[in-house]
């Protein structure tokens, strides 16, 4: 019997949002509106995305000892998550400087702060976490050395979802025990580079698998979804919704899919409850202030 549904490993940003009429150029200075600050990172996002749909859940991550950490601890907190594998101190939080223009289009300046210095060593020192997850996910937020001690950490029987964004080469290891590898489009055609050429999502999804992990989901936005495994390639239809922000929806996917899996659910029955995850929250604004409850899932 395990103690949480789904440990996340990964980062937890503060989200610094300005905006501007014009995004500016070099040298350049313009004028915004009010900031607003949302907690975020792509860690803290699935966390409380699990959380809400009712996952026991826990969150391994680092933020700093101020003002922005605190704000993600109470986030997390309200959302039900258990922070006792949140390490706080060492550098500012994570934060993420965001203007955006009235098109919606975005410039992202990213400081990791905290989330770099989330290591190997805290990996190891929150064992007992591990022992008592049934699924752990992570992203790559955090330093690829520390995704690599999460693998090898897992419970027995323990089952690793990894969402690798932002996309960069991965080690076999980490490979070999991703089931799924959860990507969207654009990580897609990163990872996959000149072998996406020509091809259709299908054939990504196939091209992926062959790459050693156990199973791979591919996001399609609005078009849904694919999962492929040694069963084969299948498509989970999207559900149809107006989307008025889709910030954080891959989060809410990763994350609902990952529930699902703790409670046994076969891949494709995960990723379709999971697409409705992701419908509801591209229904409302923000990333963690858009992510249902069970019941508001059920009432889709
Ligand atoms: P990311 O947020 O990582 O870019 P996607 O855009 O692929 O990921 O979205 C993740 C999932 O959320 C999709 O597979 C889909 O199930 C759901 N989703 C996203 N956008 C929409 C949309 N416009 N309508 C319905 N579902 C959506």
């Amino acid at each position: 019997m395990y103690d949480y549904d789904l440990l996340v490993v990964g980062s937890a940003n503060a989200d610094l949002v300005i905006g501007v009429e014009r995004r500016p150029g070099a040298g350049e200075t313009v004028l915004g509106s009010d900031l607003v600050v949302h907690p975020g990172g792509k860690g803290a996002n699935q966390a409380v995305a699990a959380a809400r749909l009712g996952a026991r859940t826990a969150l391994l991550a680092r933020v700093g000892d101020d003002a922005h950490g605190r704000l993600l601890l109470d986030s997390q907190r309200r959302a039900g998550v258990d922070t006792v594998g949140v390490l706080v101190g060492g550098a500012p939080t994570g934060v993420a400087l965001i203007t955006v223009d009235p098109s919606g289009d975005n410039s992202i300046v990213v400081s990791p702060g905290a989330n770099a210095l989330l290591a190997p060593g805290d990996v190891r020192a929150a064992a007992s976490l591990f022992q008592a997850s049934r699924v752990v996910s992570a992203q790559l937020e955090i330093p690829l050395g520390t995704v690599v001690e999460v693998v090898r950490n897992l419970a027995d029987g323990g089952r690793f979802v990894l969402n690798p964004s932002p996309p960069r080469p991965l080690p076999s290891e980490v490979l070999a025990v991703c089931d799924p590898l959860i990507v969207n489009e654009h990580e897609a055609r990163v990872i996959l580079g000149d072998a996406c050429v020509g091809a259709g999502p299908a054939d990504w999804a196939r091209i992926l698998l062959a790459k050693g992990p156990r199973s791979v989901v591919v996001t399609l936005g609005a078009e849904g979804a694919l999962v492929a495994s040694d069963q084969g390639v299948s498509r989970i239809p999207p559900v149809r919704v107006t989307a008025v922000d889709t910030t954080g929806a891959g989060d809410a996917f990763t994350a609902a899919l990952a529930y699902r899996l703790a409670g046994g659910a076969s891949l494709a029955d995960a990723a379709a409850y999971a697409a409705r995850v992701g419908a509801v929250a591209v229904t409302r604004g923000g990333a963690q202030d858009s992510y249902p409850s069970a019941a508001e899932v059920e009432a889709l």
